[in-house]
């Protein structure tokens, strides 16, 4: 038997395949330790931005230092020298991500039947598709993960049952353009596959991750809206409110169009990606992203600062001054802020049912965060009594 330790970095994704290394790992009699104790480690690597890739390698370094060995998967894995350098006991397995556990149960062999008896998980990530055709003009993920092609549905809708009788509450459908997805030979859309996986037995809610808002439309809403289990809850990639700079980024929509697509959906709570400091984007621009922000009603913005990437388009550009982009970060987490605890004010008094993910927090289905004591893994109802900066704070109703 092995023992080994998992890290990833970056998105929903980049978690699920390192969800999917773990569990090949664990099917094959080996264990789980914490990064001190184990004698392998496993950092599925993210190189969407520069920051994220460099983390990416000192997570990588740091392990050599600690494991006998080290295996860096995921998407910075396929990027070109990104872990040159590192010291000799370090492993970059490229190659699709759907084959790597395959290939690093090869590489560590079988240690004889797998050992049961893991902490609860509350929330399952199950992949639909993998891969991007769109090539947004920053964006290297079309090339280190392929083009866009989905799983069929019966296998999804497999997984998914899987999942259930392993004891997950909550199934989280991600991917890397999740709209994109579409079995062909079954003849299933996204909004086919939600009514579909939201009606198996013994699942308390289902999530999409990050959705385009070219793909948000009638059909998926009233998926979402007519399946009792499909929470309502949408993080739709934003990236600029400015037209000229959506342009530059090739994003196929403009802020008229991100605004309309959105409209009618009050019942919905909405959480974004902004990316700041994108050339070309002048105090004008942002202030205009700012403004949707708001005006888009987005109770949460993840920011990013622009990043060059290598091989894409703005690979040679970088023109708004490191300070700057700081700046613009600042003001635009700062109103994200506001809006988070805005929101969660207006549900003082009210009471929700909240899925415990872990000792003293939970989430709501509109994926509202929550600070309540329960059970891990169960579901209460609960109270909202205050607001903190983490979340609502409630107290549990007695059923
Ligand atoms: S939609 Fe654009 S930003 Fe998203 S993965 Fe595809 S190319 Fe990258």
């Amino acid at each position: 038997m092995t023992t080994f330790s998992v890290r990833f970095l970056g998105c929903k994704v980049s978690y699920s395949d390192a969800d999917a290394l773990k569990e090949r790992l664990l099917a094959d009699g080996h264990s789980e330790e914490g990064s001190g104790e184990a004698e392998i480690a496993l950092v599925n690597s993210c190189c969407v931005t520069r920051e994220a890739l460099a983390k990416s390698r000192q997570a990588a370094a740091k392990a050599a230092r600690t494991h006998r060995r080290v295996f860096v998967t995921g998407c910075g894995a396929n990027l070109e020298g990104a872990f040159a350098g590192l010291p000799e006991n370090v492993t970059v397995l490229s190659g699709q991500s759907a084959e790597a556990p395959e290939r690093l149960a090869g590489l560590i062999g079988r240690a004889g039947r797998a050992i049961d008896g893991r902490p609860k998980r509350v929330r399952a990530f199950v992949q639909i598709q993998d891969g991007c055709s769109f090539f947004c003009s920053y964006c290297v993920v079309p090339l280190v993960r392929g083009p866009a092609r989905s799983k069929p549905a019966e296998a999804v809708l497999a997984e998914v049952r899987r999942r259930i009788a392993r004891g997950h509450k909550e199934v989280v459908l991600s991917g890397i353009n999740l709209g994109c997805f579409h079995d062909s030979a079954a003849s299933v859309s996204l909004a086919g596959l939600v009514r579909e996986a939201g009606k198996t037995p013994g699942l308390e809610r289902l999530r999409l991750s990050s959705i385009e808002i070219n793909h948000v439309g009638p059909e998926l809403v009233a998926a979402i809206r007519e399946t009792p289990t499909a929470c309502r809850h949408l993080h739709v990639p934003l990236q600029s409110g400015d037209d000229g700079v959506l342009r530059a980024m090739k994003r196929h929509y403009d802020s008229a169009t991100f605004l309309r697509r959105l409209e009618g959906l009050d019942d919905f709570n909405l959480s974004s990606d902004v990316i700041v400091g994108f050339p070309g984007e002048d105090e004008a621009a942002f202030g205009r992203t700012l403004d949707l922000v708001g005006r888009a009603s987005i109770s949460k913005v993840h920011v990013f600062p622009y990043s060059p990437r290598p091989g894409t388009a703005t690979e040679g550009a970088d023109d708004v001054p490191a300070q700057v982009k700081k700046e613009r970060a600042a003001r635009l987490r700062d109103s994200s802020k506001s809006a988070s605890l805005r929101r969660w004010r207006g549900k003082i008094g009210m009471e929700e049912r909240i899925l415990i993910d872990r000792p003293g927090r939970g989430y709501a289905t509109d994926y509202t965060p929550w600070l309540v004591d329960g059970p891990v893994g169960e579901i209460v109802q609960a109270e909202a009594e205050s607001v903190t900066e983490q979340g609502i704070a409630g107290r549990v109703r007695q059923p």
